[in-house]
């Protein structure tokens, strides 16, 4: 059976790990590295993903998408503020979903995240020597139901399997406690690129559950990163009256200088943000340059509010598993934003203790999904690992004047199902709509709406007859599956879902298809540009061997000159016809000068004895072969 992986799916970086052994590890990507950007940039037909993608964002800024998951599964309201932050074009779509505009064209966040999982998983298979299909991929804990379905639909488009959507800090609970032997009450802390979660565990015995979570999906690296972006924009105004961040550009530079300084802030106490050239005076047109120095104290107090909002979720974990600080026997901490020395400053506030250093804030995440992955696949390694999580958030209907009426209270463990019974308000009322909410506040329209479900249908009768019978079950993603039925009638009504942000059953079909497609003019596309290299490295091959065999005839050598010349401007031409008619005949002339010079260079050893016919054996027994 192909081996299913862990994928870590985060705002700023993604990691996949695999069980090897028993133990989970992380698969380096083709670049060699351990953590992949997750960014994608659109750069005419071609689309790069990672590193590379990552490289030239400042030169193609309308067309690099980062931190897509602060949008992914999300209503447009909820992200105006933070589509205005972008040098991208995210906008409404349909139904009040978000939507990004590249190169005149609407993406889904869904179709940008699977080109990050595709290439995590292309990468894997390629180290791995096997395909890839199966996967487990992580959200922040604090995720709702549309943003872990539409997770789950961004590896469907990227053609995989997605067994399961686990929490982050649950995985990275998952990998730290894989080595523990005795019982302890863990908290997770996770600050990442764009989202924060805590979460409280009691480990024992191979059993891993989760007491509590709370979070915050509006707070990560990024928010500190803005902080610095404005201040330097501020200032910036302050002295030439020009705002930096009305010019895409500008704006990329800075955002990236911005979370440079912050990295550097947090193991040195000032740093120098330097950017020349950073855009022109409007009136004369000199050019002008920011530069500035930024010490850790300052950036302290520009993100006070930030710092201080991390606080009230860990209390929260904490009243709800009803446990005090002092209960805590160790504190993880996961994400990079860890990293920043105020950050682990306030967690030790909070809890009273250090914590704990073991776990790679980078790497744990990803490591806890493999450990998933190898759960769900029965690996032997593993004995008998039980993960018992919970629901992050409250879920209800709506009920008269706009009440909520909860349904399955935060922090109950999952799977879950439970059924409630609801009537009507009026007399002969036909149908009821019934709002599903996720959400903690007590009023409908403060909490958000998963989706409506009309049951129509129900036979004529008095206000407060109807048994309406509505089920909420949670699978094991944490994801919900509604529906309802009237009983009195005996009669079962259909159930439809309206205003929903995330994608319908055909839209995904249409990205799967989309996305086959997409991936097969990626292979054409590389096939080609190996075609056009192929070439050329012959070509240069054919042009040193010109030089070298010396004994060749002065028309053999004509003809090989001719047909590298051939191939220069096939390659140039970068017509496939004549890169593969060039490549054809350079070959030949290759191979018939080859033999000539081998024959002229035999010729004259027989005349010159013993010692040069050593020397030309070493030019026939010579490694020679056309380019792969
Ligand atoms: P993650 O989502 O866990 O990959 O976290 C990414 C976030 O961590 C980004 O906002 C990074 O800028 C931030 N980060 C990474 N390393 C550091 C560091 N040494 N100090 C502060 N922030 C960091």
């Amino acid at each position: 059976m192909p081996k299913a992986v862990g994928i870590d799916l985060g705002t700023t970086n993604s990691v996949i790990a695999v069980m090897e052994g028993g133990r989970p590890e992380v698969i380096v990507n083709a670049e060699g590295a351990r953590t992949t950007p997750s960014v994608v940039a659109y750069k005419g037909d071609e689309r790069l993903v990672g590193q590379i993608a990552r490289r030239q964002a400042a030169l193609n800024p309308k067309a690099t998408l980062f931190e897509v998951k602060r949008f992914i599964g999300r209503r447009w309201d909820e992200v105006k503020e933070e589509a205005a932050r972008v040098p991208f074009v995210v906008k409404e779509g349909p139904g009040g979903s978000v939507r990004i505009e590249v190169n005149g064209q609407d993406l889904a966040p869904e179709q940008v995240s699977a080109e990050v999982l595709r290439k995590l998983v292309q990468d894997a298979s390629a180290k791995l020597g096997e395909k890839i299909r199966d996967v487990v991929i992580t959200v922040p804990a604090y995720f709702d139901n549309s943003q872990r379905e539409a997770t789950k639909q961004a590896g469907e488009i990227a053609g995989l399997n997605v067994l399961r959507v686990i929490n982050e800090p649950t995985a990275a609970a998952l990998a730290y406690g894989l080595e523990r032997k005795g019982n302890e009450t863990v908290l997770v802390f996770d600050l990442g690129g764009g989202t924060f979660d805590v979460t409280i565990l009691e480990l024992g015995d191979g059993v891993f559950e989760v007491k509590s979570t709370s979070g915050d999906t509006h707070l990560g690296g990024a928010d500190f990163d803005q902080r610095i972006v404005a201040w330097l924009a501020g200032e910036f105004q302050k002295e030439h009256n020009f705002d930096l961040r009305k010019d895409p550009q500008a704006l990329q530079r800075l955002i990236e200088a911005a979370e440079k300084a912050k990295i550097e802030l947090s193991n040195a106490s000032e740093t120098t943000i330097s950017l020349p050239f950073i855009t022109f005076d409007p009136e004369t047109r000199t050019p002008l340059h920011l530069e500035r120095t930024l010490t850790r104290a300052k950036f302290e107090e520009l993100t006070a509010d930030l710092l201080r909002r991390v606080r009230q979720p860990v209390e929260q974990a904490l009243a709800d598993a009803k446990l005090s600080a002092s209960q805590i026997d160790e504190v993880i901490l996961v994400g990079g934003s860890t990293r920043i020395p105020a950050v682990k400053r306030i967690v030790k506030d909070l809890i009273g203790k250090d914590p704990n250093e073991s776990v790679n804030p980078d790497e744990a995440v990803a490591l806890g999904a493999a450990v998933q992955a190898g759960i769900i696949q029965g690996d032997s390694n593993l004995g008998d690992i039980v993960l018992v999580d919970v629901t992050p958030l409250t879920l209800g209907v709506e009920v008269k004047g706009g009440m909520v009426a909860p349904m399955i209270p935060r922090n109950t463990t999952v799977p879950a199902k439970k059924t409630e019974i609801y009537t009507t308000a009026e007399n002969n009322q036909p149908g009821v709509e019934i709002n599903v909410l996720q959400g903690e506040r007590p009023m409908a329209a403060d909490n958000k709406s998963l989706g409506r479900f009309k049951l129509e249908g129900i036979p004529p009768m008095p206000a407060g007859r109807p048994q309406i019978e509505v089920t909420f079950d949670i699978d094991a993603n944490g994801i919900l599956h509604v529906t309802a039925k009237e009983k009195t009638s005996g009669k079962e009504a259909s159930i439809r879902i309206e205003n929903t942000t995330t994608l319908d059953k055909s839209d995904v079909e249409r990205m799967v298809r989309e996305a086959e497609q997409n991936a097969e003019a990626d292979r054409k596309r590389r096939e080609k540009v190996e075609k056009r290299n192929n070439l050329d490295s012959l070509r240069v091959q054919a042009l040193a061997q010109l030089d070298e065999q010396a004994g060749a005839s002065e028309e053999a050598k004509q003809k090989l000159k001719a047909a590298a010349d051939e191939a220069e401007e096939a390659v140039r031409s970068d017509d496939d016809s004549r890169i593969e008619s060039a490549q054809k005949r350079l070959e030949e002339e290759l191979r018939s000068f080859m033999t000539a010079a081998q024959q002229g260079s035999q010729a004259q050893a027989s005349a010159a004895g013993p010692q040069a016919q050593k020397q030309d054996d070493d030019v026939i027994d010579a490694d020679f072969k056309p380019a792969d």
